[in-house]
């Protein structure tokens, strides 16, 4: 058969779901898993949704793109997985988890390490953290981690040191 590789063996099983139809066809991208899973369902819930469905798609598409951009600036290769140990790569591929991936061969390299979660001006502004559009730093008060002060410059940026004060006119708080 020519296009063998569009054909998937489902012998195993008298029917199946998206999420079988996703791991017999060894669909790894968490994006692609999405995608897939959402065009599966495009329009069943009336046509009301189906604009909506499309966005969706569309949304998450431009967040993989802006992903393999991301990948493309630092690791120099569009593709998250790399099979590749760090000696074959020549850089240590900070994405894997360091003793604990123990995924399969085809899926190594997508165990993210989490990120450090920050809720600075700084992070706010740079990550667009929010909800609902609206900044987080809108909905509550940002406070230094360490002091709990809105004024201390660690509440503007974690890279500041902790003043343990909350004295107006600091250098570096997001209060002047
Ligand atoms: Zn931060
Ligand atoms: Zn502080």
């Amino acid at each position: 058969m020519s296009h063998e590789h569009y054909f998937i063996d489902v012998s195993a099983y008298d029917r199946v779901d998206v999420y079988r139809l996703i791991e017999l066809a060894g669909i790894t991208c968490p994006v692609a898993q999405h995608v897939f899973k959402k065009a599966f369902a495009t329009g069943k819930r009336g046509h009301k949704d189906l604009r909506r469905d499309w966005q969706d798609i569309a949304d998450s598409a431009a967040r993989r793109l802006q992903m393999i951009s991301e990948d493309e600036a630092t690791f120099g290769q569009q593709n998250t997985i790399d099979c590749r140990t760090p000696e074959e790569k020549g850089f240590n591929d900070p994405r894997t988890v360091e003793g604990v991936d123990v995924s399969f061969p085809t899926e190594k390299h997508m165990n993210f390490a989490p990120a450090e979660k920050c809720d600075c001006h700084r992070c706010i502004a740079e990550q667009g953290l929010g909800v609902g559009g609206l900044p987080l730093n809108m909905l509550k008060m940002i406070l230094c981690p360490v002091c709990g002060n809105k004024r201390c410059p660690k509440a503007n940026d974690h890279r500041n040191d902790c003043t343990g004060s909350n004295e107006p006119g600091q250098p570096g708080s997001a209060y002047q």
